[in-house]
């Protein structure tokens, strides 16, 4: 294994998390084994600079990157995540995961992921279009339908798809609606793509609810993170007749015993920007969220939440992830001991790329399907996925993860093996 000179190797960075949980799933892979220093080195990543002219005259500099981890088994797919603590490092991660979750999925692409380090809340309407245009044409050599196909994450939106879409499309001086994903309906985007991650947050989890014996319609759910992931996932379960007791977000914790009005909260967030002031819930010390009693707890914020110590203390059955990369991997050993079964983010969070690849799919062929048809084929796939990963781990006497990890490298390594090295 041969390390990478641009890494910081700091055990707790999700770069360092997705190489731990490769490490994992090699003794399983046979002799497909041989290929695995492929997914320990990213093929190809851009970090370039985005000067950006400010409302009021002056420039600022601001560093964006884009990653393809993996293009064996198609064009690379990936959102763009805007946030200050974005480092390449960080893409890198997300764009591994990217590989190994479109591999997990079966759809047909490789992984990648961008971003750029920006609070995007500190910026006007204008500037963020002049940031998302300059980044767009910085990353425009390659990206492309055929090539890699960007899409939302976190602090992205489908206005900044539009953005996209548009700055590519002027620069090759055609409209190419296939470049990016996440983009809005009328503008070759597909119905259902907004709730897609949390609705297969919520069908995987009804799967593995199932499995374990659990009844959703009289379980208690924990939240982290109430924007378009958690807030879905939430959303849902709620109407399934399901308590959800507490929320938590970056500004608040609030606890509710009888279950949280979700409508009433997502009404609230709307239109204050934070849960902070919802009125109609305790507020609890953020800590205190990992101890409370519920039955399934959605992480659907950032990476490394669940440390080892949150891990001892957990009480749930149950965990989604909504978010990429929140259990670090000596929590995922203790989880494994406690008998608490992870659903992982690869699986639980793949709703949003499974429905990018429709919205890709339409776009190409320029003919667009009912919302019903998409949640059905959604659905189907999530279902087929998560018992997929079911059985094999159960074949492999393996976590849920690690049993996703062999699906989806056993994919890659054989497509890699395939198609050799050129030159
Ligand atoms: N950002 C989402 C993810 O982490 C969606 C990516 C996509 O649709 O390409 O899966």
């Amino acid at each position: 294994m041969s390390a990478l000179s641009y890494v910081t190797g700091d055990r707790h960075s999700a770069w360092s998390t997705y190489l731990a949980q490769v490490e994992r799933v090699l003794p399983l892979l046979g002799d497909l084994g041989d290929w695995a220093d492929t997914l320990r080195h990213p093929k190809r990543a851009l970090i370039v600079d985005i000067p950006l002219e400010m409302d009021d005259g002056s420039v600022r500099h601001f560093e964006g990157y884009r990653v393809q981890h993996n293009l064996s088994r198609g064009p690379g797919k990936g959102g763009v995540r805007f946030h200050p603590n974005v480092t390449l490092e960080e893409v890198m991660a997300l764009s591994a995961w990217m590989t190994i979750k479109c591999a997990a999925l079966n759809l047909p692409f490789g992984g990648a992921k961008g971003g750029i380090r920006v609070d995007p809340a500190t910026l006007s309407q204008k500037e963020l279009e002049r940031l998302t245009r300059r980044y767009t044409s910085e990353i425009g050599l390659v990206i492309g339908p055929q090539q890699d196909i960007p899409a939302p994450d976190v602090g992205t939106n489908a206005q900044i798809m539009a953005w996209m879409m548009d700055t590519w499309s002027m620069n090759v001086g055609a409209t190419a609606t296939g470049v990016v994903t996440g983009k809005p309906v009328h503008l070759g985007g597909s119905l259902g793509r907004v709730k897609a991650t949390g609705r297969g947050v919520f069908v995987t989890g009804c799967r593995a609810a199932a499995m374990l014996g659990i009844d959703v319609t009289q379980s208690r759910v924990a939240v982290q993170g109430f924007g378009n992931v958690g807030s879905v996932t939430a959303e849902l379960f709620h109407a399934q007749g399901a308590k959800v007791v507490a929320v938590q977000d970056h500004s608040a914790t609030l606890y509710h015993a009888e279950g949280l009005d979700i409508p009433a909260l997502t009404a609230w967030q709307q239109a204050h920007g934070s849960i902070a002031e919802y009125p109609d819930a305790d507020r609890i010390a953020d800590e205190h969220f990992w101890t409370l009693e519920y039955e399934i707890l959605v992480p659907a914020a950032l990476e490394g939440q669940i440390t080892a110590a949150r891990a001892e203390q957990l009480a749930c059955q149950l965990i989604l992830e909504g978010a990429n990369g929140p259990t670090l991997p000596d929590a995922d050993d203790v989880l494994q001991q406690r008998g608490i079964v992870v659903v992982p983010d690869v699986i639980a969070n793949a709703g949003g790329v499974t429905v990018s690849y429709f919205e890709w799919v339409q776009d190409f062929s320029s003919f667009f399907w009912s919302e019903e048809e998409i949640n059905q084929r959604l659905d189907g796939i999530m279902q087929g996925a998560i018992d997929t990963v079911w059985q094999k781990a159960a074949a492999l006497d393996t976590t849920l993860r690690t049993a996703a990890y062999a699906v989806a490298c056993e994919r890659i390594l054989s497509a890699r093996k395939d198609r050799g090295l050129y030159p």
